[in-house]
């Protein structure tokens, strides 16, 4: 699935395309992507809309139009776009939407699985419905230590699963909070309550590296994940731990474990992620803590 890292970077190389444009006409060939709504009335309110920003939050993709109605897309598992020139969209049997900008170009929506969804927002609803499905903005000055402390206080949750919650912190997922564990040398089944101050501030910094990290290689390109130009982004040829089970960790030379943790596939290294909290200085450079772990 698309988690911040992925969407950001959709963002990022849809916004030039799309500011300013006019959707001139709008075809939404899946009644799932708009349900409970009617996908010919979906189409019918988004034409004539003028972009006046594509904005994220969380996962979500904020299309903000002149009029002060918002489309919000959350492309879930296998969503993606692509921005074509004037005719030069190919065929694809797995398109669910196309919107045809003042420019000639097209943007297709294309969805494998169909999980993902467009919702047309009124002015007025747009900051309560995402205020009461998502946290803080990671990478934004308001996500402090001191906030992140406050989220995992009194939860026993192990802590990827709190932070798989979007309430606890927006935009992460099953990759990126690996790992971010992996950074701060955090066992992902330790209950979040348990960390302490110095792990909480390994963790903020760890969250905030791992997804500019993401970000730095526009994502990582797993199954279905497509920028609007068709490419894709290089992270997953730099995961620390995710999806690595048996590979030596690049910090110690242990083997990568996998474990689950709330259904999901999670990866760590048992010796820098101790399922014990471990007294790490978050000052204390790499090196020593090599030695400290083997
Ligand atoms: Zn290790």
């Amino acid at each position: 699935m698309p988690e911040l890292p992925e969407v950001e970077s959709v963002r990022r190389a849809l916004e030039p395309g799309l500011v300013g444009r006019r959707f001139v006409h709008v075809a939404i060939a899946d009644p799932r992507l708009v349900r409970p709504h009617e996908p010919a009335e979906v189409a019918a309110e988004l034409q004539d809309e003028r972009v006046a920003a594509l904005e994220r939050r969380g996962k979500y993709l904020i299309v903000r139009f002149e009029s002060g109605r918002v489309l919000l897309v959350h492309l879930r598992m296998t969503g993606s776009f692509l921005h074509a020139g004037s005719g030069a969209l190919g065929d694809d049997p797995h398109r669910r939407a196309v919107v045809r900008l003042d420019d000639g170009s097209d943007v297709a929506y294309r969805d494998v699985r169909r999980f993902g969804t467009w919702l047309l927002l009124e002015p007025d609803e747009i900051a309560s419905y995402l205020d009461a499905k998502v946290g803080v903005e990671p990478l934004e000055p308001v996500f402090t230590v001191a906030h992140l402390a406050e989220r995992l206080a009194h939860r026993r949750a192990p802590v990827k699963a709190a932070l798989l919650d979007q309430r606890t912190v927006a935009g992460l997922g099953n990759i990126y909070v690996d790992e971010a564990l992996w950074r701060a040398r955090i066992n992902p089944l330790r209950p979040a309550e348990t960390l302490d101050r110095n792990e909480v501030r390994r963790l903020h910094r760890a969250i905030r590296a791992a997804l500019e990290h993401g970000i730095a290689r526009q994502g990582s390109t797993l199954r279905d994940y497509r920028l609007p130009d068709g490419g894709g982004g290089t992270m997953q040829d730099e995961f620390r731990v995710y999806g690595r089970g048996g590979e030596p960790c690049d910090r110690c030379g242990t083997e990568i474990a996998k474990t689950r943790v709330g259904g999901r596939g999670t990866w760590f290294c048992p010796a820098c992620q101790p399922a014990r909290a471990q007294a790490i200085s978050a000052s204390r450079p790499s090196r020593s803590s090599r030695q400290s772990s083997v």
